[in-house]
C-alpha cells in the first residue's frame, strides 16, 4: 500500500498545492497524520500559544487522483483508522463555545488502553474514530485547514469514521485529497474546539464517479446518507443540509419538493457537527433504507 508520510502536509486546501503523490482509481492509500498541534505537545505542562486557525490542523497530502476531471465526484472510503497510543487535548481563553468561562489553561494527555479512552481513575469511554479534515481543493481560491466548506475541510463530522464513505467534489485535474485532525473521541459540536487529538494512520481507497450529481459534501455512514453544510450560522447550516438533502431526495427518487419536503420532515435528523470553526457545520442524516426501497443504490 503506498503510504503519504505525515509531514508531507499542508495548512490550506487550495487548486495551487504541488500533489505529493499520486494514485489511479481503486487504489488504497495510507494517509499518515499528525495531530491537529503538528505533534508538538510532548508534556501537560508545555506552555504553546494558542495558535490562529492557519496554522493548526495539518492535513496531509494532497494527492493527485488520476483520471478525476472538474465535474466529477471523488469517491473516499474510508477502509481503517489506525490511532496514536495517546490523544490530548487543550482548553484555555478563546476556547470555541466556553472560552469566555475556561480562562484557565490546561493541556490533558488521554491514553488509550484495550481500545477505550482513560479519561481517569474512574472513566474510560469507548472510542469513536473519526476523520476531523478531509476535503478537496477548492475551485479558484485557497482556504485553510481550520475551515469547512464545499469543498470538505474542518467538517469535523463525527460520522466520517471507519466504514464510511465521503464523497467530494473535483474542482482541479486530480482532485487533491488532503486530510487529518483525527479524533479518537467527539462530542457533537466540539464545543471546546478540540476533540481528543491524535496522530493516526488512515487508509482510504479512492475512486472517481462520473456523469453523476450529489450535492457535496455527502456521506455515507452506517445506515444513513449524510448532507453537510457550513454556513456563517447555525440556522442557515440547518437550512443548507435540508435543501441539499430535499433537492437529493427529488433528483434521486423523482418526488415532488412537497412530497420529499413531508419525508424529510419524517424522517431526516438534524445534527450539529461543530460550533467553534470559522463556519458552523450542521448534517443531515437521512435512512439509506427508504432509498433502496426506490431502488435507488449509492455508488
Ligand atoms: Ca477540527
Ligand atoms: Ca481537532
Amino acid at each position: 500500500m503506498q503510504r503519504i508520510a505525515l509531514d508531507q502536509s499542508v495548512f490550506k486546501l487550495s487548486p495551487w498545492n504541488d500533489p505529493v503523490a499520486q494514485a489511479s482509481p481503486g487504489d488504497t492509500i495510507c494517509f499518515e497524520t499528525y495531530d491537529c498541534y503538528s505533534n508538538q505537545i510532548t508534556q501537560e505542562n508545555q506552555v504553546l500559544p494558542f495558535s490562529g486557525w492557519d496554522r493548526v490542523n495539518p492535513a496531509t497530502g494532497p494527492l493527485y487522483v488520476q483520471g478525476a476531471r472538474p465535474g466529477d465526484i471523488l469517491r473516499v472510503e474510508i477502509m481503517d483508522i489506525i490511532l496514536d497510543s495517546q490523544g490530548v487535548m487543550r482548553v484555555g481563553p478563546g476556547s470555541g463555545a466556553l472560552g469566555h468561562v475556561l480562562t484557565e489553561r490546561k493541556t490533558k494527555f488521554i491514553p488509550i488502553k484495550d481500545g477505550k479512552a482513560i479519561f481517569n481513575e474512574r472513566l474510560e469511554l469507548k472510542l469513536n474514530p473519526m476523520i476531523g479534515v478531509i476535503g478537496t481543493a477548492p475551485k479558484g481560491e485557497e482556504i485553510s485547514t481550520g475551515t469547512p466548506g464545499a469543498h470538505g475541510g474542518n467538517m469535523d463530522c463525527k460520522r466520517i469514521g471507519k466504514g464510511s464513505v465521503v464523497y467530494l467534489p473535483v474542482h482541479v485535474p486530480g482532485a487533491l485529497l488532503a486530510m487529518g485532525d483525527v479524533h479518537a473521541l467527539m462530542g457533537d459540536g466540539e464545543v471546546i474546539v478540540c476533540g481528543m487529538e491524535i496522530a493516526a494512520q488512515i487508509q482510504v481507497k479512492v475512486d472517481v464517479l462520473q456523469n453523476l450529481w450529489l450535492p457535496l459534501p455527502m456521506v455515507v455512514s452506517g445506515s444513513d446518507l449524510i448532507t453537510i453544510a457550513s454556513e456563517a450560522t447555525l440556522d442557515k447550516a440547518a437550512v443548507t443540509a435540508s435543501q441539499m438533502m430535499l433537492v437529493f431526495l427529488q433528483q434521486a427518487l423523482g418526488m415532488d419538493a412537497q412530497e420529499a419536503g413531508m419525508l424529510l420532515s419524517l424522517m431526516g435528523n438534524l445534527h450539529i457537527c461543530q460550533i467553534v470553526d470559522p463556519l458552523m457545520t450542521v448534517r443531515m442524516e437521512f435512512p439509506l433504507w427508504i432509498l433502496e426501497a426506490y431502488g435507488y443504490r449509492m455508488n
